[in-house]
C-alpha cells in the first residue's frame, strides 16, 4: 500500500538535494520522500540520490519537488499515483535555477545528465 509511505505531516527536509548539497553536487529536478521528506535528485540527475534514498530506506513514494508539478510515484508498482497535499513547501524557492543550485553547475552540464 502506498498509503502507509505518505505522511502529510513532515516537511520537507530543505530546499535541495541532501547528498548533493553535502558533496558540493547538482541536479537537474528535485523530488521529495513522501514518508521522511528527504529531498533528493531525480534520475536525470548524476547522483540519482531520491532513488538511492528510496533504495536504501525503503521509502518507495516520492512527489515532485519542481514548481507545478504535484505528482507522486511508488517506486514499488512503477506508477504514478494521486497523492494527499503535503506540508508545504511543495516545490523548491522559485529563485532557484534548473538544473541547481547556483554555482555548482557545470557549464557542460547537459552531457552529464543520465
Ligand atoms: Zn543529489
Ligand atoms: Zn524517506
Amino acid at each position: 500500500m502506498a498509503d502507509e509511505h505518505i505522511d502529510t505531516t513532515v516537511p520537507p527536509s530543505g530546499t535541495g538535494c541532501v547528498e548533493c548539497l553535502a558533496s558540493g553536487g547538482w541536479w537537474l529536478h528535485l523530488r521529495r520522500c513522501a514518508q521522511c521528506g528527504h529531498i533528493g535528485c531525480c534520475d536525470n540527475s548524476p547522483g540519482q540520490h531520491a532513488t538511492a534514498h528510496a533504495t536504501s530506506s525503503g521509502h518507495t513514494v516520492i512527489r515532485s519537488f519542481e514548481p507545478g508539478e504535484d505528482w507522486f510515484w511508488d517506486y514499488s508498482t512503477q506508477s504514478y499515483l494521486d497523492g494527499p497535499a503535503l506540508t508545504p513547501p511543495g516545490h523548491h524557492p522559485l529563485t532557484q535555477p534548473v538544473p541547481g543550485p547556483q554555482g555548482s553547475v557545470p557549464r557542460d552540464w547537459e552531457r552529464h545528465l543520465r
